[in-house]
């Protein structure tokens, strides 16, 4: 079984709760969704195949980092591949992932141990809304260690901030908000984001905002 994957690199996760761990990520080819603010190339240009073999050499020559990032494109998508793998690697799975592919989940959740999971916002993807989806994948993530991830610009709403609160306080996980970033510049002012944390903060106990770390430091 082979799959096609963008690129292997250990480097420093620099989103969410986990910023500053050592990671080895694997950026698999392929997305089911189409965000606007995306800007991670994941299409098969230039992508390689990468055997279930291959890819566990790279793990064993990578045993310092603290767990595998499974990202992407969209993992999940590649869920034949990680049926073979996941069971044969020693690292911890760290799976992020955009929260909409639960029927895939189901097939892996037993080898994952970190799930980072995004709840999509139409104000800042311009895709139709998600909810219901994210409610399905959240029930078989919330098995493993959980937290959502949300992306947010200037356009967020107060109902989309209620609505993401009701979700992550359903299955008691924290939400992390991600001020959308354009190039390497916040896309809202510091007043904004505080207000934004503070509205999510009346709803739900468990929030912080974290931003891209790695862009500031300047790593892949
Ligand atoms: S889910 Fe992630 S990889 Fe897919 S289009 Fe959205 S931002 Fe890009």
């Amino acid at each position: 079984m082979e799959a096609d994957i963008k690129e292997v690199f250990a480097s420093i996760q620099g989103e969410g709760p986990f910023v500053g761990y050592k990671q080895l990520f694997v950026r698999f080819c392929g997305c089911n969704l189409k965000c606007k603010y995306c800007d991670t190339d994941f299409d098969t240009a230039h992508a390689s195949k990468y055997s279930v073999n291959g890819l566990l050499k790279l793990v064993e020559l990578n045993k310092d980092c603290h767990s595998i990032s499974l990202t992407g494109g969209e993992p999940l998508k590649s869920v034949n591949f990680l049926k073979q793998f996941l069971p044969l690697c020693k690292l911890p799975a760290y799976l992020e992932t955009n929260g909409t592919l639960y029927k895939q989940l189901e097939d892996i959740i037993d080898y994952i141990t970190f799930v980072s999971a995004d709840i999509k916002l139409p104000s800042c993807t311009e895709l139709k809304p998600m909810w219901d989806l994210h409610d399905k994948f959240f029930k078989v993530a919330a098995q493993k260690e959980l937290f959502a991830k949300m992306v947010f610009n200037k356009a967020i709403t107060d109902e989309e901030i209620e609505k993401a609160c009701n979700l992550c306080k359903k299955y008691d996980i924290e939400l992390i908000l991600q001020p959308e970033m354009v190039g390497n510049s916040l896309s809202a002012s510091s007043g904004f984001m505080e207000n934004v944390l503070d509205k999510a903060l009346e709803k739900h106990r468990k929030v912080r905002l974290i931003p891209q770390v790695h862009k500031f430091i300047d790593v892949q």
